[in-house]
């Protein structure tokens, strides 16, 4: 049964899904655009009221945090910030704040292969996709001076950011939906609904298992490793996994593959396919590691990950006509098959 509500939403209830044990459970999938890709919502509830309003209020959520962090909308909080944030500190959202605050700790802890300052390095690079030209040297060259987190002043008790240098400028692109699919399960947790997954892009966020399972499937999107890939699905709940990868977003310049993931020590869009996944307890912090750890050297991020309660990673890697895995301690066997 597919009923269209008022809002565009597409309700999916599917009636053979019952559970045994608890009957008066339905699942239900949602779909909507945000945040310039696909949002998902599955999860299980005793009507059918209750699990589109709460879907309809998750996906308002998103559309809310869309306003705030897009880098398109020359009206979002997040330019806003970057125009009048130069002059003077800027008080900005809680959730804008949240955001940076947890933006900053990833790029200390990456010494800064994360970094939201990277804007001006985005744009050379998009612009380069459309050109399929490499960035002239003396643009790359000023884009870069531009780029350091550490430029970023954040003032807890006021609740103000202060651009340091004039031209900087800010991109959620590594971790805004993440924390996006974070406040989504959090808000349909606040309504009770407790089994739920959102998906947002290429973020997933789980809460408690669907009723009888040990947890929610989750297929992992790696690398086409042609002959000898194993699909890699993972059973998680409670928690998040993203994957950053360069399968799908690239430009090719003379042979050579470049990423819309970019190394700011560099200024470059990383090269060769690898893909990089991370868990983690929650969404965004999945979503800002992956990218990290994208860009860091392979036993950094295994160190790194070790290092935090919660957090565990897989890499593929093409090396020549080989494709390496790596993983840090902890993550699920079931992706670490053959070569
Ligand atoms: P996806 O968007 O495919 O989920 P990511 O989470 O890795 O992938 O985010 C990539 C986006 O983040 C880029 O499109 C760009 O907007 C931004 N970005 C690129 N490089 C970095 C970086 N080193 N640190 C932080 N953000 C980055
Ligand atoms: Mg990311």
């Amino acid at each position: 049964m597919l009923l269209n509500l008022a809002l565009g939403l597409s309700l999916i209830f599917l009636p053979g899904d019952l559970s045994a044990r608890a009957p008066q459970l339905k699942r239900y999938e949602f779909s909507l655009p945000r945040m310039g890709t696909m949002f998902r919502i599955e999860l299980y509830s005793a009507d059918d009221a209750t699990a589109s309003k709460a879907a309809e209020a998750a996906f308002a959520r998103a559309e809310e945090l869309e306003q705030i962090m897009s880098d398109y909308r020359e009206d979002s909080e997040l330019v806003r910030l970057a125009r009048e944030g130069v002059s003077a500190p800027f008080p900005v959202s809680n959730d804008l704040y949240n955001v940076l605050e947890k933006s900053i700790w990833t790029s200390d802890l990456s010494h800064g292969a994360f970094d939201i300052t990277v804007g001006p390095l985005v744009e050379l690079w998009r612009k380069a996709r459309t050109t399929g030209r490499f960035p002239d040297a003396s643009e790359l060259a000023k884009a870069r001076a531009l780029v350091d987190y550490r430029n970023l002043e954040l003032d807890a008790g006021r609740r103000t950011v202060f651009l340091k240098r004039a031209g900087m400028k800010l991109d959620l692109g590594a971790i805004g939906k993440g924390y996006a699919a974070d406040q989504m399960l959090a808000l349909l947790q606040s309504r009770g609904i407790r089994q739920a997954m959102v998906v947002a892009g290429g973020e997933v966020a789980v809460g408690a298992p669907p009723l009888g399972k040990a947890g929610w499937r989750v297929a992992i999107d790696t690398p086409d490793t042609g002959t000898g890939n194993r699909p890699c699905v993972i059973l998680l709940h409670d928690a998040a996994v993203s994957t950053s990868g360069n399968s799908r977003q690239f430009v090719e310049i003379k042979g050579r593959r470049f990423s819309h993931i970019i190394d700011p020590s560099t200024g470059l869009g990383l090269e060769g396919a690898a893909s990089t996944t991370v868990i983690a307890r929650d969404s965004t912090t999945a979503d800002a590691l992956a990218t990290a750890l994208s860009v860091m050297p392979v036993a950094d991020g295994i160190r790194l990950a070790e290092s935090l309660a919660g957090v565990a990673a897989f890499w593929v890697r093409q090396a020549g006509s080989e494709w390496e895995r790596y993983s840090s301690r902890g993550f699920p066997t079931s992706c670490l098959g053959p070569k």
